[in-house]
């Protein structure tokens, strides 16, 4: 019998495993499946999370230049560490290189992840050079913990649904980016290239006890709410009306369009508020840095709903983006 490939298990195949083979060592207070990792570093806890971009798999160079790659690539950790409410520290750098890459090329995209970092308070603190057939750029964040723990299982029926930011515009902005097309959205594009972590808000939302659980969009609202349903165990009614779209993605293609719900990369966040919270989010709106939006509810009934305007409901397929599929 052939042996079974990565393909065929897949990578929730592969994190079932890593999660089911393992004994918590001392220290760590939560364990792999959550945006980052919570870990005990002396007397506090610390938030550890590790990301890789690959050439061909999450972006073509034609698509960005090597600073805008280097940058990119320090923002989508730095948006992990936002949906577990911490403030980034340190991060290490693993970059895979051709020995063709050009060595002006690896000092912007190198300048690109620094000035990220620094932007956001964080440290460049070593690295790693390796030859390789593909660019890819991995990077591991080290981030102060918030004094509560707010993972993917928090949420309770009943609790609301909230997006920061506006959906869609990243995925619009891929699109452009793979067609070429001449109709572009500087706006989108710029949303692909540069995603803006939301530190600010994921900081506020978790240590003012506001949020149940949160997660950062990065697959698309649907797959993402997903795995917040099932990690806490419960479902959700979205309505597709009230899901925020930007100008552009309006203008581009209308208020009507799907994107929104499954186009991934936007990093925003989405969190479940209970009722008793709503009002004081409500009240400290100005404090996130970013407009939130209510989207939904979670339901004690598995499954996500989404009911459109005129009150019909279709039952969304709940699975996670995955990356060998
Ligand atoms: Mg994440």
């Amino acid at each position: 019998m052939p042996r079974r490939t990565v393909a065929e298990v897949g990578e929730f195949g592969w994190l079932s495993r890593l999660l089911h083979n393992r004994r918590k060592g001392r220290g760590t207070v939560v364990g792999p499946g959550q945006d980052c990792a919570v870990i005990r570093c002396g007397t506090r806890n610390c938030l550890f999370t590790v990301d890789t971009l690959v050439e061909g798999v999450h972006f073509r160079s034609r698509w960005m230049a090597p600073r805008q790659i280097g940058r990119r690539s320090f923002l989508v950790n730095a948006s992990d560490v936002a949906a577990m409410g911490g403030r980034p520290r340190f991060c290490v750098v693993s970059l895979e290189v051709p020995g063709r890459y050009p060595a002006d090329d690896l000092w912007a995209l190198q300048a690109g992840i620094v000035a990220a970092a620094r932007r956001y308070d964080a440290d460049v603190v070593g690295g790693n050079l390796s030859r390789s057939h593909t660019l890819s750029v991995c990077i591991a964040l080290l981030a102060d913990a918030p004094t509560r723990v707010v993972t993917r299982g928090g949420a309770r029926a009943g609790d609301h649904v909230y997006v920061t930011g506006t959906l869609g515009d990243a995925a619009l902005g891929l699109r452009m980016l793979r067609t070429r097309g001449a109709n572009r959205s500087a706006w989108a594009v710029r949303r692909f290239r540069e995603p803006t972590p939301r530190l600010r808000a994921g900081r506020f939302l978790v240590e003012s006890g506001i949020v149940s659980a949160m997660i950062d969009i990065s697959d698309g609202l649907a797959q993402d709410l997903g795995h917040v349903c099932t990690e806490s165990g419960v479902g959700a009614v979205i309505h597709a009306e009230r899901l925020p779209r930007s100008a552009a993605y309006r203008a581009l293609l209308g208020a009507r369009h799907p994107l929104a719900l499954h186009g991934g990369e936007d990093y925003e966040l989405l969190c479940t508020v209970a009722e008793r919270h709503v009002e004081r989010l409500e009240r400290n709106r100005e404090k996130l840095g970013c407009r939130i939006t209510r989207v939904g509810v979670i339901t004690a009934d598995r499954g996500i709903r989404l009911v459109d305007a005129a009150g019909n409901a279709v039952t969304l397929p709940v699975a996670g983006y995955d990356h060998f599929r």
